[in-house]
């Protein structure tokens, strides 16, 4: 059984016609570009327009980015999470390059699908159809993180139009985005916050240059006087800034499949190589050190790959009373995304050499599978964003309804509603006990639990006083810790869905178990730590996971060494 995608025994989690067409067209595409001219186009930058034209006469953006309400009837429109979150797994496995453009394309609409602006949302739709891309304007060189600070402006000429000036940094699709969500403050005497449609045709429209060096653009563009009316305007005050961080929440989701994809080729690359690879007489793959790391890697991939499924069942079911997406959202954000780099560093570290040859699909990836974390906020931002969560989530847990899988062909419209931004620390979770509790007959969920109880314990008895939790080389581990056992708590929910071999949860939970014992020994570490909490930091670096080589053994023979050669991208 395999858990990685595999494009030519693709078997999409969609059930509807439509759906499946979308993600074989794509396969089919980029198949019959072939690995050569994949990765010279990526070596030499080319601009992907093909994949735009291709997108364009498929449709493909259409389908998947128009919500049915602006769809004109076709069936298979929809804003389907679900769906999206496929479809970016897919186009990363073959590229993060081509899927940035899917990811900004969303995050473009964002701003125009949350807009009471029917004229605008309409227009959207209709360029959609026609098969244009999309950009979302919102970071300015200076200010990085601090939207505040935002110094874009809309001017107002007196006649009911505005004149728009300032520039813009690191907009993707920013070189031929047909509507470019741009968040600006309005210059009345009231500073709103505002977004507004720009494009990139326009005279007054200055595309400066790509501040990357990629075949994506990611573009730095300047505004002159650009000439706004009003239907223009997609939001203002409240809307519009709410818009951005709503737009963001969206669009960090999207971040963790593509982390997945491209790690998924990667390991096929890897396990082929090193399983046909002899020295000193033997296979590279039958050296305990090589075998742990591939182990490490694809226990990490199927954790990440039960995590991100799971939590889309919590952003289709969201709603203004059930918001527990707003804490698995940055957690995929900043966990799923790492765990790729970490695995990209194991898988490295075997094949060495063969991961700088210009022909491998790894070499691109090796450098490209850095970006997603620190995009669309970084692992800090958002760590200390899902911290707001923490009491409630250990110590004031909420009633809910249970969620089950959730492949429906519904519209995710709440998303385009969410309301306000403000309320987190308020938002509830269930319980996260319960699931633990069912699989603590497996030896490392037990330890899990474990250290679970003597975290609680820590933050019950001898929590951060202020300055610790003002400062995030103290915080920021902890968060990291509390990010481990939501981590954990969804993939044990995947694998009752799955019905998952439990040799594998076991094995997942004994990485897991290392890895909160690593951030236990950074706040053990830190200078600030008072000695109370480093026995409780202690308590947890004292708990190991627990050993079984014949389960790990039965696991490499059955699911990891089968991988070798099972795919290979066309030349
Ligand atoms: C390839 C690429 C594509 C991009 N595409 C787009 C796009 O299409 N549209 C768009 O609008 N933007 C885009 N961006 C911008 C991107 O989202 C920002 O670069 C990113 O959010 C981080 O900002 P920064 O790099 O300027 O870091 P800074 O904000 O300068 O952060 C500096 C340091 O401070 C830390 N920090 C900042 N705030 C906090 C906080 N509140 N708590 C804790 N630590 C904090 C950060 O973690 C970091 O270590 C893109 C950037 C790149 C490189």
């Amino acid at each position: 059984m395999n858990f990685l995608i595999q494009p030519k025994k693709y078997k999409s989690l969609m059930a509807d016609k439509g759906s499946r067409t979308i993600m074989d067209k794509t396969i089919a595409f980029f198949e019959k570009m072939g690995k050569e001219r994949l990765s010279e186009d990526y070596n030499e930058k080319v601009w992907y327009k093909e994949f735009i034209d291709f997108i364009g006469k498929e449709q493909i953006f259409a389908k998947l980015l128009t919500p049915r309400e602006y769809a004109g009837g076709d069936p298979d429109c929809r804003w389907d999470t679900a769906r999206n979150s496929e479809y970016s797994e897919l186009v990363a496995f073959y590229g993060l390059g081509y899927w940035y453009c899917f990811q900004v394309t969303i995050l473009g609409l964002g701003p125009i699908w949350m807009s009471p602006n029917e004229k605008a949302k309409q227009k959207a739709a209709k360029l959609l159809k026609e098969g244009a891309i999309f950009a979302f304007g919102l970071s300015e060189r200076d200010h990085g993180a601090d939207i505040y600070s935002t110094e874009t402006s809309l001017t107002p000429k007196g006649d009911g139009n505005w004149l728009a000036n300032g520039e813009k940094y690191y907009i993707g699709n920013g070189n031929e985005a047909e509507m470019v969500s741009t968040l600006g403050k309005v210059k009345d005497g009231t500073d709103d916050y505002t977004y507004f449609v720009t494009n990139y045709r326009h005279k007054a429209y200055e595309l400066k240059k790509n501040v990357i060096s990629h075949q994506e653009y990611v573009s730095n563009f300047a505004l002159h006087d650009y000439p706004i009316t009003e239907d223009d305007i997609l939001s203002r005050g409240e809307l519009a800034w709410d818009s951005s961080l709503n737009t963001v929440n969206i669009g960090k989701f999207n971040i963790g499949p593509a982390s997945i994809g491209v790690t998924e080729h990667c390991f096929y690359e890897a396990i082929t190589h090193a399983s046909n690879r002899i020295l000193y007489g033997m296979c590279v793959t039958d050296m305990p050190h090589v075998k742990k790391n591939f182990m490490d890697a694809w226990l990490r991939l199927v954790a990440m790959k039960m995590y991100q499924r799971r939590s889309t069942d919590y952003f289709r079911c969201a709603n203004k009373n059930d918001r527990r997406y707003l804490l698995y959202s940055p957690t995929s954000k900043m966990k799923v995304t790492l765990q790729s780099e970490d695995i990209i560093n194991l898988l490295w570290e075997v094949i060495a050499a063969k991961g700088f040859e210009k022909d491998t699909f790894f070499h691109m990836a090796a450098t490209d599978v850095r970006g997603p974390s620190k995009l669309e906020g970084t692992v800090h931002v958002n760590v200390q964003l899902i911290r707001k969560f923490m009491k409630n989530y250990f110590f004031n847990p909420g009633e809910y309804p249970p969620v089950k899988p959730d492949f429906s062909l519904n519209d995710d419209v709440f998303l385009f509603n969410q309301g306000p931004t403000k309320g987190l620390s308020k938002v509830q979770f269930h319980d996260y006990r319960p699931v633990f509790e069912s699989f603590k007959d497996l030896p490392n969920v037990a330890t899990f639990i474990e250290q679970i109880n003597i975290f609680k314990e820590l933050l019950e008895k001898a929590g951060p006083d202020k300055m610790q939790d003002m400062d995030p080389s103290w915080s920021l581990p902890l968060g990291e810790m509390f990010s481990i056992v939501v981590y954990g708590q969804l993939i044990l929910e995947q694998a009752k869905f799955d019905n998952m071999d439990k040799d594998i949860i076991n094995q997942i939970f004994d990485f897991m178990v290392r890895d909160f014992a690593g951030f236990a020994l950074q706040i053990y570490g830190n200078h600030s730590t008072r000695d109370k909490q480093r026995e409780h930091c202690t308590d947890i670096l004292l708990i190991k996971a627990v050993a079984n080589p014949d389960q790990y053994n039965k696991i490499w023979e059955k699911y990891v060494s089968t991988l070798n050669g099972e795919y290979e991208m066309n030349d």
